[in-house]
């Protein structure tokens, strides 16, 4: 989850993971870990039509997930880091 500046909706003030509550290291609005944002938008055609749910995880909370899959996440180089 995360939470927002009062002054400045688009600036990130906290983030915690999700699964574990750790809170990561955020400094002026940026993130200083890894994290895992999820952002599911639920359609007509699921049981939860118009819902948004959003929600973030740390790098261990994430690993732990993505390694519980049957079938390995894809993987590929970025060629341009934020
Ligand atoms: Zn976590």
């Amino acid at each position: 989850m995360r939470e927002y500046m009062e002054n400045d909706k688009d600036t990130v003030k906290k983030i915690v993971c999700n699964q574990c509550g750790k809170s990561l290291q955020v400094e002026n609005g940026i993130v200083k870990e890894g994290v895992f944002r999820g952002v599911a938008r639920w359609g007509f055609f699921s049981e939860k039509d118009g819902e948004i749910h959003d929600f973030d995880l740390c790098e261990t909370c994430y690993d732990r997930m993505a390694g519980s899959f049957r079938i390995p996440v894809e993987k590929e180089e970025q060629t341009e880091l934020l």
